[in-house]
């Protein structure tokens, strides 16, 4: 497991293992292994290595790279994601989310300064004219399983694959919860009201930033009307007879799972 501690950051060393980075790809070894050890790669004095923390017992670091180096290959950070358990999942995504902050607040936000000194305890870039802590983006997401009776509601969007439906999801506005995000979304995505809206887990989600939250909720009042660009098709799938879901390595994927196996239990109960 990862332990996000408070500890000072160490440099770069010979024990530690290494996430090296390639535009939104991995790179990897033999057998897709991504944590490369010192003896196969070592960081030089230029290359912004980023302290990931420690990772049963051994300090992670992931640097990023501008051309593939010798000896590696190149993955989709989505689809080794998919490979991995949940240990490996929040490592993986952790070292790609850091290293997206260390690339994208080169600069002030609020000044233009160059953002040279990192924290020495925790992931905080401080501008060294103004004063200005930055940290790590992370983008609040909703993602919600909707039920009618016996059936769930699936989407499908303009990006997804023809035959691939899944829950409504999308991010959450300055200034509101996360409930509200739920009832918001789900009334532009398809025009129906929603109640008993209910958190039941989260997944980082590093494209390139978020932390999806997933929800349940039952339906409420209104006829589907899917918003124009947004969503291709929508409609009340029965629980026993649902179509192509997102891979259950996602979250979009765990909670429809769940809220079929949830539904079904209400069911014997009430029988
Ligand atoms: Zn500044």
């Amino acid at each position: 497991m990862l332990e996000i501690g408070t500890q000072t950051h160490p440099r770069p060393h010979q024990a530690a293992l290494y996430i090296l980075l390639y535009r939104n790809q991995v790179l990897i070894e033999a057998d897709n292994q991504f944590l490369i050890p010192f003896t196969h790669f070592q960081p030089n004095a230029n290359m912004s290595a980023v302290y990931c923390g420690q990772w049963h017992g051994q300090d992670i670091f992931v640097c990023r790279f501008e051309a593939i180096p010798k000896g590696f290959t190149e993955t989709g950070l989505r689809e080794l994601l998919f490979l991995q358990d949940q240990d490996h999942y929040l490592l993986l995504s952790r070292a790609h989310q850091l290293a997206t902050w260390d690339r994208d607040h080169q600069f002030c936000g609020r000044c233009g300064t160059p953002m040279e000194g990192k924290h020495a305890k925790e992931h905080a870039k401080m501008c060294s004219s103004c004063n200005l802590r930055h940290y790590p983006r992370i983008s609040p997401c909703i993602i919600v399983s909707i039920r009618k009776g016996e059936q769930i509601l699936l989407a499908r969007g303009p990006q997804a694959p023809k035959g691939r439906y899944s829950n409504l999801a999308g991010f959450v506005e300055a200034g509101e919860t996360l409930e509200q995000a739920v009832a918001r979304e789900v009334r532009e995505e398809v025009g129906i009201e929603i109640t008993n809206i209910r958190y039941v887990s989260s997944q980082p989600w590093s494209f390139p930033h978020q932390l999806m939250t997933g929800f349940f909720a039952d339906y409420l009042s209104g006829d589907i009307t899917p918003a124009p660009g947004e969503i291709e098709e929508a409609a009340w799938w029965p629980i026993d007879a649902l179509p192509s879901i997102p891979n259950a390595a996602t979250i979009s994927g765990q909670i429809i799972l769940q809220h079929v196996e949830h539904i079904k239990q209400s069911q014997s109960r009430s029988t």
